[in-house]
């Protein structure tokens, strides 16, 4: 075989990892509130492989409790936009989703979820490609635990 061949069969592998670079992820939320993967362990940051064009983030509650009582969502905004939109979300109210309505800071969001409902939000890795992007739950009272960083590389 030549040089040439195996310089081919080289593209060839690398263009097929790019291909299969993971570009989605399931998360969960908890009774504890905290964002879990599906190994269990808490969630502070997610990491999204340049190479995507689009990262999809699945959030599943396992709470067994009411949406009222523990829902959960998947927002994400700017860093310095976060306290703003959790306050509008608390003012907003649980019938909004703890959410203002068409709020321009939010970049994606899932639904409220209730006990075992699932949501996909899919992220456009050029629009965060800059960093700064945070992910966090706008339920009264759960961004402090359940926040973390979106980091591309
Ligand atoms: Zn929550």
């Amino acid at each position: 075989m030549g040089r040439y061949n195996l310089l081919f069969i080289g593209i060839l592998c690398s263009a097929n990892l790019a291909y299969a670079a993971e570009c989605a992820i399931d998360i969960y939320g908890t009774e504890t509130k905290d964002y879990t993967d599906t190994a269990g362990k808490k969630i502070s940051q997610i990491v999204i492989p340049a190479a995507c064009s689009e990262f999809a983030v699945t959030l599943t509650n396992t709470s067994k409790r009411h949406k009222t009582t523990m829902g959960h969502n998947f927002v994400v905004a700017k860093q310095g936009d976060v306290k703003g939109i959790v306050l509008d979300g608390a003012i907003a109210g649980i019938k909004k989703d703890y959410l203002k309505p068409k709020d321009k800071r939010v970049l994606v969001h899932t639904k409220l979820l209730g006990p075992g409902e699932s949501d996909t939000v899919k992220i456009k890795v050029a629009s965060i490609k800059g960093g700064g992007y945070d992910f966090f739950c706008s339920f009264l009272g759960h961004e402090t635990k359940m926040h973390g960083k979106l980091i591309v590389q």
